[in-house]
């Protein structure tokens, strides 16, 4: 009966972190997923994680099941953190935001939305982007396409023929961008060239989709979602999807959000109603246990201060291993430039490495990494860093 059921050929990053963990060479290092691990190498639980965790924890309360759209202090979190705390258009009830099951769920949401409301729409995406961007919309039949975006022989933005791709768009076509620390390649747009895309955007009546997984990690809260609030300011309709999974370090609990700002509050209240309805036919309702913790960080100023900090410190650890890998590969191989390093913003770097060399970093010194180069700098500590560009300059020589 299941005979004529294909194999699942996997997921290539999480297949890569299997991979990892079956290896017994004990220098290895896992660069591969995007996770971020401390200075000795663990997961971290925030600090105003660990509060937030105590008062749920006492008194244990029950677990009825949470609305549709999740708890209203997970969304209010959500869109403060987006829009800015006291934006206009939260105030006007512009903005229909619903909690979701991660990153993932919002976007998945939000394909299903596009597709049932705009089925003439086909989503381009960067190329290249995180690779189920293009699984979740294909999955909810929404046709992919993509748009020039890194130009790999010079390490930066094929910016002039990603504007002339965008004006050849067709309306309320869908454009999914990265508003911070772009993934794969830690690439983002300067606030100028962000004018200009919206501006693209805004002539040719194409609508944008903003992916937030990473607030916080590239400039700041604010600077990170500068895209987001430009957009609010030339009135643009907007999706925004957004995740907690790395900046609260909640990957498990499977929290985030979708946001859909619309030009009136009555439109905004129809949208809400078919998220709902959406929600309902596929998962019924989100995760109570990590809405929870997202309510009170967000919404506790003591908390949400302290939960800002942490991802600074986060960030700033990231940079600082920038620093030091960009040091050592130049030390090393004093005739390439490796100024890419420290231009790419958030957990990822492109490496510009083969796959062969991709290869021989796992085979020879069990350091995983993706094989379109993509390294997770989150992964790098004091300890293995060394061992890791050493690697890495070795296998750039042959
Ligand atoms: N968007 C991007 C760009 C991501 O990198 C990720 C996580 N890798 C997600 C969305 C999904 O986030 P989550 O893990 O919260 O589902």
């Amino acid at each position: 009966m299941f005979e004529r059921i294909d194999y699942y050929a996997g997921d290539p990053i999480l297949g890569l972190m299997e991979k990892y963990s079956a290896d017994n060479n004990p220098n290895k290092v896992n660069l591969g997923i995007g996770i971020y691990y401390d200075e000795s190498g663990v997961l971290p639980v925030l600090d105003c994680v660990k509060t937030a965790e105590a008062r749920i924890a006492d008194p244990i309360a029950p677990r009825p099941y949470l609305p549709m759209a999740g708890l209203p202090g997970h969304r209010k979190g959500c869109q403060e953190l987006l829009f800015g705390k006291g934006a206009q258009i939260l105030q006007d009830g512009l903005v229909a935001t619903i909690a979701t099951i991660g990153g993932s769920g919002a976007l998945k949401v939000g394909a299903e939305f596009i597709h049932e409301w705009f089925p003439q729409s086909k989503c381009y995406v960067s190329d290249p982007t995180w690779g189920n961007h293009i699984a979740i919309f294909e999955g909810s039949d929404v046709e992919v396409g993509k748009y020039p975006y890194y130009d790999k022989a010079n390490s930066s933005i094929k910016f002039d023929e990603m504007i002339a791709f965008f004006e050849t768009l067709n309306k309320h076509d869908v454009i999914l961008l990265h508003p911070c620390c772009h993934n794969p390649t830690g690439m983002d747009l300067t606030q100028a060239q962000w004018d200009t895309v919206l501006n693209v955007i805004k002539a040719h009546e194409l609508i944008p989709f903003m992916d937030i997984a990473y607030q916080g990690f590239g400039e700041d809260m604010d600077g990170d979602a500068y895209a987001i609030r430009k957009a609010v300011e030339m009135g643009l309709p907007l999706f925004v999807s957004n995740s907690f999974s790395k900046n609260l370090s909640l990957y498990g609990e499977r929290v985030g959000g979708l946001s859909v700002v619309c030009p009136t509050a009555d439109e905004a209240e129809r949208v809400f109603g078919q998220l709902n309805a959406m929600v309902r036919r596929i998962y019924s309702s989100p995760p109570s246990h990590g809405g929870h913790v997202v309510d009170i960080v967000m919404n506790d100023d003591a908390l949400h201060e302290q939960w800002v900090g942490e991802v600074y410190a986060m960030r700033d650890r990231i940079k600082a291993m920038r620093l030091k890998l960009k040091s050592v590969l130049e030390a090393k191989i004093p005739n390439r430039n490796f100024d890419y390093i420290t231009r790419q913003n958030g957990m990822f770097s492109f490496t510009g490495l083969t796959p062969e060399q991709v290869e021989r970093l796992q085979s020879k010194y069990g350091i995983y990494m993706v094989s379109n180069s993509r390294m997770c700098v989150a992964g790098l500590n004091t300890s293995n860093i060394d061992y890791v560009a050493n690697a890495m300059a070795d296998v750039l020589k042959d």
